[in-house]
C-alpha cells in the first residue's frame, strides 16, 4: 500500500517522508500510528488551538530579561492545546519525566541564546516559553506551532518521547528565531536553509550544554529519539549527511552533504529536511576547521548572517 500524505505541519521534527516510509514499510500498528500522526499534523494549525495559545501569551507577561519564563502543560494524551499547566518557572520538579525534560530543555535553549548571543528568548523580548507534553496518543512528532512547543510521546518502538532530545527542542525554538529574523520561505532552497539553521542552533545548544568542542561533539540530531532496535544513530548527521540511519522500516537517510547531490523533489516542501544536509555539512566543516567551541566563532557568523538585513526570505513557494 502506498499512502503519500502532505503535511501542513511544516515545523515538525519528523518530516512527512519519514512517516510515509513507516506507512509503507511498518507493521500494522506502526502504520496506524504514523498515519494518525500525519493526520494530526495536517490539522494542527486549527484556529481553536491558536486562539487558546494567544490567550496564554497574554496572560504570561515577559520578564526582566534575566531568566526564562517557562510554562509546561500536560495534554494528557488529548489534542487540546495548551492543556493543563503542571509546572511554571521556578517551581520544583514534578514526578513526570517528560514534564521535567521539557522544562530543562527549554531552559537550556534559553540560556544558550542568552549567554552566547545576548538574545532574550525567541523574540529577543522575553517571550514566555510554553511547552505541552503527552500530546495525542503515541504521537510521533514534536513541533513549534508559532506559539508554543508540542511534544508527542512516540510509540516506544520507533520513536521515544520527544522531550529526550535537547537539540530537537532547540531546533524547534530556532524556527521561531528564524521566523522573526528573516522568515526564510519554507520551500526548496530557502526552506532547506531554514531547516539547516534550526539544526545548526540545535546542535550548538547541545554542545554548549555539554561544553563540548567541535572535535568532541557527535554532530548528530535527535540521537536520543530512536528506540532500541532501530538501525540508526539519529535523525540526521551533520558530519556525514546520509549516514544517520539505514533501517528496514525507516529506510535510508536521504540527506546529501554537497550541492552536487542536491535532491530535486516535490516531497517535503521541496526536500527541506533532505537538502538541509548540504548547509549542515558546511557548518560542520567550518566549525571543525576553526576548532574550539562551535558557538564561539562559526556560531556568531551564522547568527549575525541570520540578523543581517541583506539576507532575504527567498522566493515565494512555487
Ligand atoms: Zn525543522
Amino acid at each position: 500500500m502506498r499512502a503519500l500524505a502532505a503535511s501542513n505541519n511544516p515545523y515538525g521534527i519528523i518530516p512527512p517522508h519519514l512517516l510515509n516510509r513507516v506507512i509503507q514499510r511498518g507493521n500494522e500498528q506502526q502504520r496506524r500510528r504514523a498515519l494518525t500522526t500525519l493526520n494530526l499534523d495536517d490539522g494542527f494549525r486549527g484556529h481553536a488551538a491558536r486562539r487558546q495559545a494567544d490567550t496564554m501569551h497574554e496572560s504570561h507577561a515577559p520578564d526582566d530579561g534575566d531568566s526564562p519564563q517557562r510554562h509546561i502543560f500536560d495534554a494528557r494524551h488529548g489534542m487540546q492545546l495548551p492543556g493543563e499547566e503542571v509546572r511554571s518557572e521556578g517551581e520544583s520538579e514534578t514526578g513526570d519525566r517528560e514534564v521535567n525534560e521539557a522544562y530543562e530543555d527549554l531552559g537550556a535553549t534559553w540560556r544558550f541564546f542568552h549567554e552566547v548571543f545576548g538574545r532574550d528568548s525567541i523574540d529577543n523580548a522575553g517571550m514566555a516559553l510554553l511547552g505541552t507534553v503527552h500530546y495525542g496518543h503515541e504521537y510521533q512528532n514534536a513541533f513549534w506551532n508559532g506559539q508554543q512547543m508540542v511534544f508527542g510521546d512516540g510509540d516506544g518502538e520507533i520513536f521515544l518521547p520527544f522531550t529526550r532530545a535537547l537539540d530537537v527542542v532547540a531546533h524547534e525554538l530556532a524556527h521561531g528565531v528564524t521566523e522573526i529574523a528573516v522568515g526564510l520561505a519554507y520551500a526548496n532552497q530557502s526552506g532547506a536553509l531554514n531547516e539547516s539553521v534550526s539544526d545548526v542552533f540545535g546542535v550548538m545548544t547541545k554542545q554548549y550544554a555539554a561544553q563540548q568542542t567541535a572535535e568532541e561533539a557527535d554532530w548528530l540530531i535527535g540521537a536520543e529519539l530512536l528506540a532500541e532496535g532501530v538501525q540508526g544513530r539519529a535523525l540526521r548527521s551533520m558530519a556525514e549527511p546520509g549516514s544517520a540511519y539505514d533501517d528496514p522500516v525507516l529506510g535510508r537517510d536521504p540527506q546529501p552533504g554537497h550541492m552536487d547531490q542536491y535532491v530535486e523533489t516535490e516531497e517535503d516542501n521541496g526536500g527541506v529536511h533532505i537538502n538541509s544536509g548540504i548547509p549542515n555539512h558546511a557548518f560542520y566543516l567550518i566549525a571543525t576547521a576553526l576548532g574550539g567551541y562551535s558557538w564561539e566563532r562559526a556560531g556568531h557568523v551564522w547568527y549575525d548572517t541570520l540578523l543581517d538585513e541583506r539576507l532575504t526570505r527567498g522566493p515565494l513557494r512555487v
